[in-house]
């Protein structure tokens, strides 16, 4: 816990608006529920990763907890891709599913775009599938990557003008830093993305307005980095020796130099969750909601 003192920045709290947003799709689920439709999401966990099963565990949780019916499939650290693919083609075709999330890593062995190409895109609530990745590149998105849509969702909090500001990316992952880079472009930010071969990463880093971390390695972005007065989103969640979550950020001294800044955890993490809830809301509403017409 850094002490309350020390800390300069607002800190964006990703707790208090992911509960304002799983609010306002708890109201959403009641109204389809009312017209007939429970949004259902369908997970599959494959294998038994720890951290994985805590993930699935937390986003059917918090399914339930909007009023969602929730399925959770679990599969054995052995499944081929066939039998995976078998799973997903019953889901495709069960008019109650409305979301499905194959949890990501797969074990070794499980052909993982095959897999993320066989769901159904109108079921994609990851935004993972190559059309709505497409559809997300034309800038008419379908559905937004969930960790994506929430730094969003945290920078507008933030209240910094997007437009025209220097944003640097740091990750090029095709589930968090690729689409936060379209999307932070969409908002009109000129942007640059980072990874293992940027040459001076600390110079690149100094220049930015917006800075979103998503490395996978504490301490990977150095406070001292950081330009006075930015917006830095941490997306990165890591174990320290002592086990406890941390970002990529050095978080306190960061935060003493940037004008907000998310924590971990409580910041990205709880956007994540929240962010699915609204996608599988939406995949119900567009699949299966009442049309206008239907008053
Ligand atoms: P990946 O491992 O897929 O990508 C990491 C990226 O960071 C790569 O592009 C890599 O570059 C780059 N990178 C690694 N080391 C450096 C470095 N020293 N300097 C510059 N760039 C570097 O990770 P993900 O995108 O899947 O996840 C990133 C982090 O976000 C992880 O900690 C993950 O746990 C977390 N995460 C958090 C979520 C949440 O809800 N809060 C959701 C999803 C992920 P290169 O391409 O050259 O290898």
């Amino acid at each position: 816990m850094i002490p309350a003192a020390v800390v300069a920045a607002i800190i964006l709290d990703g707790k208090k608006l992911g509960a304002e947003v799983r609010a306002e799709v708890r109201g959403e689920v009641e109204r389809l529920t009312a017209a007939g439709v429970i949004p259902g999401l369908a997970v599959v966990l494959v294998g038994d990763d720890g951290a994985s099963a805590t993930y699935v565990k937390n986003k059917t949780a918090a399914c339930r907890e909007v009023g969602m019916r929730v399925e959770d499939h679990r599969l054995s650290a052995t499944t081929t891709t066939a039998e995976l693919l078998a799973k997903v083609a019953a889901l495709n075709s069960d008019d109650a599913v409305d979301g499905i999330l194959v949890q990501l890593p797969l074990p070794r062995g499980v052909d993982t775009v095959a897999v993320t190409l066989a769901i159904d895109p109108r079921k994609d609530v990851d935004g993972f599938h190559a059309e709505n990745v497409g559809l997300l590149h034309l800038g008419t998105p379908r559905f937004v990557p969930c960790t994506p849509a929430g730094v969003m969702r945290l920078l507008a909090l933030s209240g910094a003008p997007i437009e025209g500001a220097e944003a640097v990316v740091v990750g090029r992952s095709n589930i968090v830093g690729k689409p936060v880079a379209a999307l932070l472009t969409q908002a009109h930010a000129t942007v640059t993305i980072c990874h293992t071969r940027t040459r001076d990463l600390p110079k690149v880093i100094g220049r930015a307005d917006v800075v979103v971390a998503a490395v996978g390695r504490a301490g990977s972005v150095r406070g001292e980095w950081i330009k006075p007065g930015a917006i830095v989103v941490d997306v990165g969640i890591n174990r320290d020796a002592a086990g406890r979550l941390t970002g990529d950020v050095e978080f306190a001294q960061a935060a003493q130099r940037a004008r907000a800044i998310t924590p971990v955890p409580g910041g990205v993490g709880p956007m994540t969750i929240a962010m699915l809830l609204s996608n599988t809301a939406k995949a119900a509403r567009l699949r299966r909601g009442p049309r206008p017409s239907d008053g």
